[in-house]
């Protein structure tokens, strides 16, 4: 049977249509604006893109964005100071600091200095701790987006074999987390894990979260199974995005399959946008 093609475009549109008129209501009814604070250090392409990205959902689901582009020799200091400043403001609902800061910024200094009640990236240690004990905070945006595509796919999580692959503080992780919150068998496999291909073939559900072009080849998997590709890789030969799964072998294998681009990626800022709103909801008693 034909795979299911899991369309995270249309999944993440969905999200973002939704939040537009939830956050429609809350300034209609409450007069309360959602916002979310951007700050973007140094001039890195990529980066610039992502911002860019994130202003735009922004403004299509009426969200305020307040814009903080730094120059590149900005202190560690400096950056502290902003960040300060937003966390005692009001009107600030999330912030937002894009990574990766230069190199004279130490990233877990700036990720701690973030107010758990505005940390939107679920990177600060209490967001971390909140999710592991099953209490209310944020969830880091990847992974919360790849729940989100499996259940809005209808896709069956309690009582299933998932294998993740790959073990970051922004992706494995979290995602083993919400698996289990989810009633999955779950299993973490990483870079020393022996025999990852029967470690994966076991699956009902493969995560593939490891930034190498198309590892996860057909034969890593169980026929039937469902398989999401967090990867955002360039192609060695063709120089064009690919996952981390072998796409076009794998789709004959699995049961359902996100492609990339167009799968996990663009759920990354709608489920970004949603932490902004529920942000706002908690920083007003809602
Ligand atoms: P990291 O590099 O932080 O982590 C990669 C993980 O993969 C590590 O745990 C590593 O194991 C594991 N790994 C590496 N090589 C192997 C191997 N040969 N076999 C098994 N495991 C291996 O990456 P991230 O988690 O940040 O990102 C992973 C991918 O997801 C990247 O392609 C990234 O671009 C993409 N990404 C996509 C996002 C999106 O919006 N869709 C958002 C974030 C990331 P070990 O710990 O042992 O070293």
């Amino acid at each position: 049977m034909a795979a299911q093609i899991i369309d995270g475009k249309k999944i993440s549109s969905e999200i973002k249509d939704e939040l537009k008129e939830k956050v429609r209501i809350l300034k209609e009814e409450k007069g309360i604006e959602v916002t979310l604070a951007v700050i973007l250090v140094g001039e890195d392409p990529a980066s610039q893109v992502y911002v860019r990205n994130k202003k735009r959902a922004c403004e299509y689901i009426g969200i305020r964005s307040l814009s903080y582009e730094l120059p590149e020799d900005t202190t560690q200091e400096e950056l502290l100071k902003l960040i300060d400043e937003l966390n005692n403001r009001k009107d600030v609902d999330g912030i937002l600091v894009q990574m990766p800061v230069p190199e004279q910024i130490d990233e877990k200094t700036v990720i701690d200095a973030i107010s758990p009640a505005k940390d939107v990236d679920g990177f600060h240690p209490m967001s971390v701790g909140a999710l592991c004990i099953g209490e209310r905070g944020f969830v880091s945006c990847t992974p919360a987006g790849v729940i989100q595509l499996l259940k809005r796919s209808n896709i069956e999580i309690s009582g299933k074999e998932c294998v993740i692959v790959g073990r970051s503080n922004i992706v494995g992780k979290p995602m083993s987390m919400l698996m289990l919150r989810e009633n999955a068998t779950v299993t973490v496999a990483h870079s020393r894990t022996a025999d990852l291909k029967a470690v994966c073939k076991r699956a009902d559900i493969v995560i593939a979260a490891v930034g190498k072009p198309k590892m996860i080849t057909a034969d890593y998997l169980k026929e039937g199974a469902t398989v999401i590709d967090v990867g955002i890789n360039r192609n060695p030969e063709t120089g064009k995005l690919c996952g981390d799964v072998d796409y076009d072998g794998a789709v004959n294998v699995a049961g359902a399959i996100t492609p990339v681009p167009g799968g996990v990626g663009p759920m990354t800022i709608a489920m970004l946008m949603n932490n902004c709103y529920e942000a706002a909801l908690m920083h007003n008693g809602l």
